[in-house]
C-alpha cells in the first residue's frame, strides 16, 4: 500500500480533469484492504471514495478527502464446468446415452470464470475470447476495471454485463465484513446496481458464466450498426469472434481512444421518455429514432444533443465530440469544472428544446 497527500491526480481518469487528492492510498494487494478500513477508521468522519480506472467519473474540483485507488494484482481464474443438454433429445436421453460429438453439438459446455476487480474489463473479454468462452463478445473493448464493470453495470451492442453475472465477492470499508452478493442481490438496471447506492463495498472478484462456443451458439447482431457492418463485410452467419472483431472495429473507428483525447465514453444516459414528449420529438421530426423499449419510449441522448447543435461544438478545451455526441471532451488542460459546466450548458440546452432532462452516467464527484 502507498500513501500520498495532496497528490495530482489528473492521470488517474480518463478525461484528465486538472485535480488533486487530499489523500491517495493505492491499494497494492487485496491482502492489505483490512489495513485501509483500519485506516478510514481511525477518522470516521473523513470523505473517501474507491476510484478503479476513472474511465467513469469526473472530478470536479480538487478531491477533500481520501481516495482509495486499486492496483491489485489481477487474476482469472476457471472455477468449475457444468454441463447443461438442451436437445429435443435431452428428455428421454441421458448424457451417457449420447456419443461424444452429439454431446459436443447439442451440450454447450458453460464455465464459470471467476476474476479479480483490478483486471482490465477489455482484457476479460479478449481472454475469453481466445479461450472460446463466449457471451460477453459485445461488450468488447469497454474500458475500465471489471469491478467498475458491475458497479456501473456496464453495456453495449444490445448486452449488458448482468446478463453473464454469478456474483461478486466485497469487502465493506467501514464494517471489514467480506461479503458474496448474489445476481439477485445486486439490483442491476440500466448503468446501475446496488453498489452505485452504497459505496463502502469495495469490489474483490466477480464471476461469469460464460458458453463454450460451438455451433449452437447465437450471437446477439440486431444492434443496428452492428448488423449494418456484418452485412458490409459480407459475413452472413456471424461466430462470437466474427461480432467480437467487428465490435472492435466499431468501437476504434467512432470513439476517441482516451490516451489521445481526454473522455469517459457516454457521458449522458439514453433517457426513457413519456408518450407526451414522445409526440413533442415526432412533432419536430418525425424521423427522430424514437423506440419503444419494456412499453417505455426512449430517445437516444446523441441525437438530442446533435439536433441541440452540440455535436463537435468546442467551447475553449471542452466539447462534445465531433463523431460522438455524447462524448464530452477534455482537448486539453480543463478544470474538472470546465468539463462539468459544459456538460451543464448541454443538458440545460436540450431540456429548454425538447423538455427532456437528460443525466450524466458518469459518476459526478462533487
Ligand atoms: C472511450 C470509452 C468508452 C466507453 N464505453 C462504454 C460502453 O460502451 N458501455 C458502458 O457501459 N460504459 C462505457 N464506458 C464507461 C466505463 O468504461 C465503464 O463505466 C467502466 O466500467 C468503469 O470502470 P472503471 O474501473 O474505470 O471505474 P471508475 O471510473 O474508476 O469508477 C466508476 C464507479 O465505480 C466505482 N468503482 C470502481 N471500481 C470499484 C471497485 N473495485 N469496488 C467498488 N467500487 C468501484 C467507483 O467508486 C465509481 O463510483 C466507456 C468509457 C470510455 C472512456
Amino acid at each position: 500500500m502507498k500513501i500520498y497527500f495532496d497528490k495530482d491526480i489528473r492521470r488517474l481518469t480518463t478525461l484528465g480533469a486538472n485535480v488533486r487528492a487530499q489523500r491517495l492510498i493505492i491499494l497494492e494487494s487485496y491482502d492489505e484492504v483490512q489495513d485501509v478500513v483500519n485506516l478510514l477508521n481511525l477518522k470516521p468522519d473523513e470523505t473517501w471514495m474507491i476510484l478503479g480506472f476513472g474511465s467513469n467519473v469526473l472530478f470536479i474540483k480538487d478531491y477533500e478527502g481520501t481516495i482509495v485507488h486499486i492496483q491489485c494484482e489481477s487474476h482469472i481464474e476457471i472455477l468449475e464446468r457444468t454441463h447443461d443438454i438442451v436437445s429435443k433429445d435431452a428428455e428421454t436421453q441421458t448424457l451417457a446415452s449420447l456419443e461424444i460429438s452429439e454431446v459436443e453439438a447439442y451440450a454447450p459446455t458453460s464455465l464459470q470464470v471467476q476474476i479479480s476487480a483490478n483486471t482490465s474489463w477489455a482484457y476479460f473479454v479478449a481472454y475469453c475470447m481466445r479461450n472460446d468462452l463466449v457471451g460477453l463478445e459485445n461488450l468488447a473493448s469497454i474500458p475500465g476495471s471489471v469491478g467498475g464493470a458491475v458497479i456501473q453495470n456496464i453495456g453495449a451492442y444490445g448486452r449488458e454485463q448482468n446478463e453473464n453475472f454469478v456474483n461478486v465477492k466485497a469487502t465493506h470499508l467501514k464494517t471489514g465484513e467480506t461479503k458474496i452478493f448474489e445476481k439477485n442481490e445486486c439490483d442491476f438496471g440500466y448503468r446501475a446496481s446496488i453498489f452505485k447506492n452504497d459505496s463502502s463495498w469495495l469490489i474483490i472478484s466477480a464471476t461469469y458464466e460464460l458458453q463454450k462456443n460451438n455451433a449452437l451458439y447465437n450471437p446477439l447482431v440486431t444492434y443496428e450498426s452492428l448488423s449494418r457492418y456484418l452485412h458490409e463485410y459480407d459475413i452472413i452467419n456471424p461466430n462470437a469472434h466474427d461480432v467480437y472483431n467487428a465490435i472492435v472495429a466499431i468501437r476504434a473507428s467512432k470513439l476517441p481512444a482516451p490516451e489521445l483525447l481526454g473522455n469517459a465514453g457516454s457521458f449522458f444516459k439514453n433517457p426513457y421518455i413519456t408518450p407526451e414528449q414522445a409526440n413533442f420529438i415526432r412533432a419536430i421530426d418525425e424521423q427522430a429514432p424514437l423506440r419503444l423499449q419494456d412499453d417505455k419510449w426512449r430517445i437516444p441522448a446523441s441525437w438530442l444533443i446533435e439536433q441541440a447543435g452540440w455535436k463537435g461544438k468546442r467551447v475553449g478545451v471542452v466539447g462534445m465530440h465531433d463523431q460522438q455526441a455524447l462524448v464530452l471532451v477534455n482537448y486539453g488542460g480543463a478544470t474538472g469544472r470546465a468539463l462539468f459546466e459544459h456538460a451543464l450548458r448541454v443538458q440545460k440546452d436540450v431540456q429548454d428544446k425538447f423538455h427532456i432532462l437528460i443525466e450524466p452516467e458518469v459518476t459526478i464527484i462533487i
